[in-house]
């Protein structure tokens, strides 16, 4: 092989101009690709043409649309659909969510989108196609489709495939035959894409809080209904009462108007030109102090309250874990798995969308930290650049301080829920332990998907004794969740007494899926079973006596009722067995005159 760098001669011998100035270079830049196209054509090269994909140019959702626009949405349970809808439309948007994903939308998912993506992209993607293809056979025109409807959903910059749902989504629909349906994105770090102005959807803090305050209550009554289904005595009362009050908090957030300052305040802000911040300090105070959502929650509450459980039975406690989307779809996304193990007699702990809201406040502090708020792509000032230095001194502690606000404010209003719900439900795991306990493991500045949260949520609930087993619900095609993957055998081999199942979801396998998951709550029970008896054993009592009691004392029968945890003891059952022998001792001592409370 020959290594001149000469070309061949090109038969023109005219001399070269001067190299330094810009006509000379547009020549050599001509003569050289003359010399290209000469080449490739003797040596039968055929010359491609690159052409960069392009985000196509969007219609704008107007104001003036709004009226007679459905916004599309989903991706989440029921429960917390049901409640961002009674947000959106007390904000006076048309809103609808989309079914919950099926094998049919996951299948046409794979139809019409890239290949070698991850199955949540399938289901959620195909999942929109499905929607629109049903309103096009109730007779609705594909113009008249595009014209009411858009999809409203969250998007990010990556690094795992969630950067590439907005792709996904358009590609899927042009390939279905949609093309130019609109999908707005809400983005991960940065706000809508749409100019504000005049614009169709405010993203304002009207629309945040309503969000945020959907979800959180959405987490919650989602999370006591599972805690409560599992020992309900007469079988679908807690699927009743939770349809009541889901439609009782969508009629809540649906009256719920933004504060808007009127009256006096409203004209002496008017006056002041200071009309804007006023609107925004009142929403805020108003969220912060406002007990207009607790008083409905204290309903709710009462409500929940009138179901009948019986606890003492013995259930072995699942956590569920895994990528956001597989952890809390509730159908084929993820084989329907909480239905199958509360079938098959488990108690499960479901993840709050709550955590990763948490989470992501949590990496921003972290990246301050990391950064010392040195903006991405600037280089960090020399030393004696003092003006500079006090600018990225100053920047890091105004951030730092914003977001640590923004955690605190967050985690407070979560747990004001919490409580308004009776407390029963789990509170917001902390950030910083379980960074703590993941990172021997896992990096916790490795960014995508759910990070750290996954080993870290092993070890935590295993380690804290919260549950008899961890099962992870990882998607097919999965980047962070195969390096999850990798880490967990460290972890489990470690951590010996960890019934850690990892199962990946795709959608098809759902027996094999179900077979494996019955194995390891097969030994999840054993231990829930075996700790039941011996604390059963340590009371002294038999069953029928603490059941007898328990009959006796409404309040027992109460979902409720509040029973303490002891150490070493992580079933609901063996817990309120002792919880009530306690109780029971406390009786039999004063009857015999010795007793103490
Ligand atoms: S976390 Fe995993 S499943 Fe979720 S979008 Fe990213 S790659 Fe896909």
């Amino acid at each position: 092989m020959s290594t001149s760098t000469r070309l061949p001669d090109s038969g023109d011998t005219s001399p070269l101009p001067i190299l330094n100035n810009a006509p000379a270079e547009d020549l050599i830049q001509t003569k050289l690709m003359e010399e290209r196209a000469r080449l490739e054509q003797e040596l039968g090269v055929q010359h491609k043409e690159i052409h960069h994909f392009k985000k196509p140019v969007e219609r704008f959702f107007a104001k003036s649309e709004r009226q007679r626009t459905t916004i599309l949405f989903g991706g989440l349970t029921w429960k917390h659909e049901k409640l961002v809808h009674g947000a959106l439309e007390g904000l006076g948007y048309k809103c609808e969510a989309v079914p919950t994903p099926n094998v049919r939308a996951f299948q046409l998912g794979k139809e019409y989108g890239n290949n070698g993506q991850c199955n949540p992209t399938y289901f959620t993607v195909g999942n929109l196609v499905q929607f629109l293809q049903h309103l096009e056979e109730k007779g609705l025109t594909k113009q008249e489709i595009q014209d009411r409807y858009l999809f409203f959903t969250a998007g990010a910059c990556g690094p795992c495939r969630f950067g590439m749902y907005e792709a996904e989504y358009r590609l899927a629909l042009r390939n279905s035959g949609f093309d130019g349906f609109r999908v707005m994105l809400f983005q991960q770090s940065g706000g809508l894409n749409q100019a504000e102005a005049e614009a169709g959807l405010e993203m304002n803090l009207d629309f945040f809080l309503g969000i945020l305050n959907a979800l959180n209550m959405g987490d919650l009554i989602n999370e006591c209904a599972y805690l409560i289904r599992p020992y309900e005595v007469n079988a679908g009362e807690t699927d009743r009462v939770l349809d009541e009050v889901m439609d009782f908090m969508h009629g809540v957030m649906r009256r719920k108007r933004p504060w808007l300052p009127t009256g006096t305040l409203g004209s002496v802000a008017s006056k002041l030109g200071v009309e804007g911040a006023t609107g925004y300090l009142g929403k805020f105070l108003e969220q912060m102090w406002d007990n207009d959502y607790l008083d409905a929650l204290t309903e709710v509450r009462h409500r929940l309250n009138e179901i009948r459980v019986d606890r003492t039975r013995p259930k072995p406690i699942v956590k569920i874990t895994g990528e956001f989307w597989a952890q809390t779809t509730e159908g084929d996304g993820n084989f329907n798995m909480f239905r199958f193990l509360q079938r098959e007699g488990a108690q499960l702990i479901v993840e709050p969308i709550g955590t990763w809201i948490n989470y992501m406040i949590h990496q921003a502090i972290q990246k301050n930290i990391d950064r010392r708020g040195l903006p991405d792509g600037k280089k960090m000032p020399r030393p004696w650049d003092l003006r500079e230095q006090w600018h990225v001194q100053t920047n890091f502690y105004k951030k730092h301080a914003l977001l640590k606000l923004a955690e605190t404010i967050f985690r407070r209003e979560y747990h004001r829920v919490q409580e308004a719900l009776g407390g029963i439900a789990h509170g917001l795991t902390d950030q910083y332990e379980l960074q703590r306990v993941a990172h021997p493991y896992y990096n916790s500045r490795a960014a995508g998907g759910e990070g750290h949260l996954e080993v870290a949520k092993n070890i935590y609930y295993s380690n804290k004794e919260l549950a008899h087993m961890v099962l992870s619900l990882k998607p097919f095609g999965c980047m962070p969740s195969t390096q999850s993957d990798g880490a967990q055998s460290a972890v489990v081999a470690h951590y010996k007494d960890i019934i850690y199942l990892p199962i990946e979801t795709s959608g098809e396998g759902e027996v094999n899926a179900h077979s494996r998951v019955q194995m390891a709550l097969g030994e999840a029970r054993a231990k829930a079973k075996l700790e039941f008896a011996e604390a059963l054993k340590r009371t002294g009592f038999t069953l029928e006596q603490v059941q007898d009691y328990v009959a006796n004392h409404e309040e027992l029968q109460r979902p409720m009722y509040h029973v303490p945890k002891r150490k070493g003891v992580v079933g609901y059952g063996a817990n309120f067995i002792l919880h009530v022998a306690d109780r029971m001792k406390g009786v039999a001592a004063r009857a015999s005159g010795n007793g103490h409370h």
